[in-house]
């Protein structure tokens, strides 16, 4: 059998990044926007830090506007409408990302609603949520979902006809990926099978998978046993587990066990250097559309 191709998101993101610097120029020189991000945290949560901190850092290694507004944990559900509030209403900023989780005491829902749809450049906004369910392309998709589909398109793997199985029906990566794949678009047109928790018989489903996308938060689920020879396989989950060899005793893990499903597969995500790299690049991409967008020119780049 041919060598199992690694889909590197690392490789795959620059040349997204790459083709996003006619249309970063084009919005500098002829129409005075320098697309601005806004990362909202708030509390200490060291991996929401992390996150935030490798979101922002290409934004300026490519001379971008991004700023990072850190409030601290005992923020209200107030404090934070009225902090959304101002971004909304600062032309700075094109695009507003809240880093999630947020502590306990605060409405996710409210909050995601009070963001500017068109400032919205994680495509959690209910509106943008309905766009991409109806296949309108003025909104925004989340950013790990159209990562996932831009890695494949960039790779060369069909989408169309395939026959898609996604674990994990959350509304962050699963349930959005789905509505993605299974459009009636370029770049789409599969057969999604999404499975989750209740799914019986999941391994049977997952072996008549051609693209095999594992989005549960479920350490190293995914074995050889449940991969048609051949397939390709996503790994999108990110678990911290025990590991005594490691420097801090931990180390971070996919949903699929990499180096037994290796062999099997036609392509595989590393992880990390797979899903976590395109997720960024998205995330800039989203943002130059909003800079776009607000100055009336086509989302599409
Ligand atoms: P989520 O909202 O918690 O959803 C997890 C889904 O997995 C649920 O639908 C759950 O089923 C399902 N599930 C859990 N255990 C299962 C099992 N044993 N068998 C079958 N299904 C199972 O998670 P999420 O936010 O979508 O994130 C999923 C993973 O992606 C996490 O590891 C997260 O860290 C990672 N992630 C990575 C990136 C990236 O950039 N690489 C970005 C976002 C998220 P039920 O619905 O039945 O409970």
């Amino acid at each position: 059998m041919a060598e199992t191709q690694i889909l590197s998101g690392k490789v795959v993101s620059e040349a997204v990044y790459a083709g996003l610097e006619d249309r970063i120029d084009s919005l500098k020189n002829n129409h005075s926007a320098v697309p601005g991000l806004a990362a909202v945290i708030v509390g200490e949560d060291p991996a929401s830090q992390v996150y935030v901190r490798n979101k922002t850092r290409r934004f300026s290694k490519l001379n971008l506007h991004s700023e990072t507004i850190r409030l601290p944990e005992e923020t209200s559900q107030e404090e934070l409408l009225t902090t959304i509030n101002t971004l909304n209403n600062d032309p700075v900023f094109h695009g507003i990302l809240v880093q999630l989780p947020l502590p306990k005491h605060i409405d996710t829902d409210v909050v995601i609603n009070a963001i500017n749809p068109g400032k919205d450049v994680d495509g959690f906004h209910p509106i943008n949520v309905g766009k991409l369910l109806i296949g309108d392309p003025t909104g925004f998709a989340p950013c790990t979902p159209a990562g996932v589909q831009e890695l494949l398109l960039r790779s060369g793997v069909e989408i169309a006809g395939a026959h898609v199985v996604i674990l994990g029906r959350g509304n962050i990566v699963g349930k959005p990926l789905a509505a993605l794949l299974l459009q009636k678009a370029a770049g789409a047109d599969a057969t999604v099978t999404l499975c989750h928790s209740r799914t019986s018989n999941l391994a049977a489903h997952c072996l008549r998978a051609d693209i095999l996308i594992a989005a549960m938060g479920q350490p190293q689920f995914v074995t050889a046993a449940m991969v048609k020879p051949g397939a390709t396989v996503i790994d999108v989950g990110v678990n911290r587990i025990d590991d005594s060899a490691a420097k801090n005793g931990t180390r971070l893990v996919g949903d699929v066990d990499f180096d037994a499903v290796r062999p099997i597969a036609g392509r595989i995500t590393p992880n990390p250097g797979g899903v976590g790299p395109m997720t960024i690049a998205l995330l800039l991409r989203n943002t130059v559309r909003a800079a776009a967008s607000a100055r009336g020119l086509n989302i599409e780049s």
